[in-house]
């Protein structure tokens, strides 16, 4: 029987910390192998006008099967920001995204939304890994958005602003992601004049419960300087009749499509298409 000595148990780290962190530097391991093996890919998930429910867009949302396992992005993506894969990742994104697109059929002249992390973004480079996904894929610059999330508005401003500036210049479109759950600063929404606003689906699944509040405010910001506005998380026809009774311009989330692989892509489409023929 141990005894109340001044006997200490050299633990600096609990079993558990211990698995966790072992978990973390396989998951780097294996990330690092994804990326020199491609086995990262992109699904597409369509974000449609609220009133014609016409696709307006498509989210590029990067997937990673890990050994026959899937690991979520919220995990991933953080850990190649930290380890720095994240340029090449989001260089490999960007190009794949610009290629698919510019291949779509039967969506007009629907654009493609990346996600791109901060890091990405302020790096010296990120401006020609832009213009070579446009050059490589011949994907028209209107047609290419960037999701940005509000962490920017954290980060060296005059920075984020030259590299704003340079990606308005080619007429990308810039929006502002999961808005309303980070550093908001409405002064920033401004001076930065963003394209367009994505209202977080926290706010919209939880409208009983002061999210309608938050989404009035965003849209009554959003309309002030001239952006347009996305609702996140569609899940019910309920939550699509709220946000168009709100005023939200266009309306993403499982109620319409969860996100598909770029080759279920063209099966959506024409059904989602002859669908809109037939309530016509
Ligand atoms: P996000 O950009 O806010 O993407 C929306 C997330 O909501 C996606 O999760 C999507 O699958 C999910 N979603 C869409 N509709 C619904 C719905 O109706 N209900 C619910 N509950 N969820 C819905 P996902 O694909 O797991 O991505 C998570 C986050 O990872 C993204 O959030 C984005 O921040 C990041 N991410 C994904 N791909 C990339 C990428 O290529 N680059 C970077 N930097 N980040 C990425
Ligand atoms: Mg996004
Ligand atoms: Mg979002
Ligand atoms: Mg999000």
């Amino acid at each position: 029987e141990q005894k109340k000595s001044g006997r200490v148990e050299p633990r600096i780290f609990s079993h558990d910390l211990y698995l966790n962190l072992k978990h973390v530097q396989d998951l780097r391991d294996g990330l690092q192998q994804a990326i020199n093996q491609r086995q990262l890919y992109l699904c597409y998930q369509p974000i449609l006008d609220s009133n014609s429910l016409k696709p307006w867009a498509f989210e590029a949302l990067l997937r990673w099967d890990f050994n026959g396992q899937f690991i979520s992005p919220d995990v991933f993506i953080p850990l190649a920001e930290q380890s720095g894969f994240i340029k090449d990742i989001g260089a490999w994104v960007l190009n794949r995204a610009c290629i698919d697109a510019s291949q779509w059929q039967g969506v007009d002249d629907a654009s493609v939304s990346v996600n791109v992390s901060v890091i990405q973004l302020m790096d010296e480079g990120f401006i020609s890994t832009l213009d070579r996904a446009l050059v490589t894929s011949g994907l028209p610059p209107q047609r290419l958005h960037i999701e940005i999330t509000e962490s920017i508005f954290a980060d060296n401003k005059k920075k984020i602003r030259a590299q704003l500036d340079a990606i308005k210049q080619r007429n990308i479109q810039v929006s502002i992601d999961d808005f309303g759950t980070g550093y908001s600063s409405l002064s920033q929404l401004q001076t930065l004049n963003v394209d367009t606003v994505k209202i977080d689906k926290t706010f919209v699944q939880n409208m009983a419960d002061g999210g309608e509040a938050i989404i009035r405010a965003t849209l009554f910001i959003a309309q002030e300087f001239g952006s347009q506005t996305v609702a996140e998380g569609i899940e019910t026809e309920a939550d699509a009749d709220n946000m168009r009774a709100l005023g939200v311009n266009y309306l993403q989330g499982f109620l319409y499509a969860k996100p598909m692989k770029n080759t279920e892509l063209a099966a959506w489409i024409s059904q989602h298409n002859s669908n809109q023929r037939q309530r016509a």
